[in-house]
């Protein structure tokens, strides 16, 4: 019923002509694949050029990493979603952890890109996910007492962070979205502690936060709504995952960084996708 969508995200890499070999050569490499929605996620330099290079009718969708939530003006550095529009962009990432955390966006900055994205036509594929500290807090702590030769185990479960954080990036990120604009919107649930650190989410981790997210969309839309929505895995994603994450039944697609360079991988993971 979910088409699965796969997007690569090349984040700071590539050329100007490295661009051009992977999105050709990715474009020819799934001409055929019918079952899979791809997109990749050129730096904004190379966004026109790989977007001209690819053919219209061709599978293989662009997307931009961010967007400013203004329209054109004085906004020195910032790129709007009009001139996204303009150089044929159709998906555009917003609240990737690494805007997060390195450059320091907040839920709300994060929630008028999204917004004003929506409005302009583009589809948000809107990131969340905890970092390592958030999740480690989630273990459950075990104190052994021994007490009259018998052995006490208590089990302490600390508050879920996990699904705290992940949750509110939800609820802050979609807040003043439709459900009507919900049906353009992508989530990427990625597991900070994942991204770019070779540590893949188990494939019961990741399914039990995408099951949350799931349930978070029912509870914020309608269960139609929540069943309709695609939810990205990302992190550490790879052709040797592939198969262990997208058999989760509410994992509906990947967005892959480091596995995304390369045409032959991506391919792969597309493939094992179909
Ligand atoms: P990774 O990055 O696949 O290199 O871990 C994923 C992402 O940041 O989207």
């Amino acid at each position: 019923m979910r088409k699965p969508f796969i997007a690569a995200n090349w984040k700071m890499n590539t050329d100007s002509q490295y661009a051009l070999e992977l999105a050709s050569g990715l474009e020819k490499a799934i001409a055929d694949i019918q079952g899979v929605d791809v997109a990749v996620c050129p730096p904004f330099v190379y966004l026109q050029s790989v977007a001209k290079s690819l053919s219209v009718d061709g599978n293989v969708a662009v997307g931009a990493q961010d967007v400013y939530f203004e329209g054109n003006g004085a906004f020195t550095g910032e790129i709007s979603c009009e001139m996204l529009k303009d150089v044929c962009c159709s998906y555009v990432i917003t609240g990737h952890s690494e805007r997060r955390h390195v450059i320091g966006e907040s839920d709300e900055l994060i929630n008028k890109k999204t917004k004003a994205a929506l409005e302009a036509g583009l589809k948000p594929i809107l990131c969340i996910g905890e970092l390592l500290e958030e999740r480690e807090a989630d273990k459950t702590s075990e104190v052994c007492e021994m007490l009259n030769r018998h052995i006490c185990l208590i089990f302490k479960r600390e508050a879920d962070k996990t699904s705290e954080v992940c949750e509110r990036q939800l609820r802050e990120g979609l807040k003043g979205i439709s459900e009507q604009e919900l049906a353009n919107v992508t989530i990427a649930y990625e597991p900070v502690w994942a991204i770019g650190t070779g540590k893949t989410a188990t494939s019961d981790q990741a399914q039990e936060v995408h099951e949350f997210v799931r349930g978070v969309i029912a509870e914020l839309y309608s269960k139609e709504a929540a069943e309709n929505i695609i939810i990205q895995y990302g992190g550490s994603a790879k052709p040797k995952n592939t198969k262990e994450l997208m058999s989760c039944k509410d994992v509906d697609g990947l967005l892959v960084g480091g596995a995304g360079l390369k045409v032959d991988s991506f391919y792969e993971m597309v493939k094992i996708t179909e």
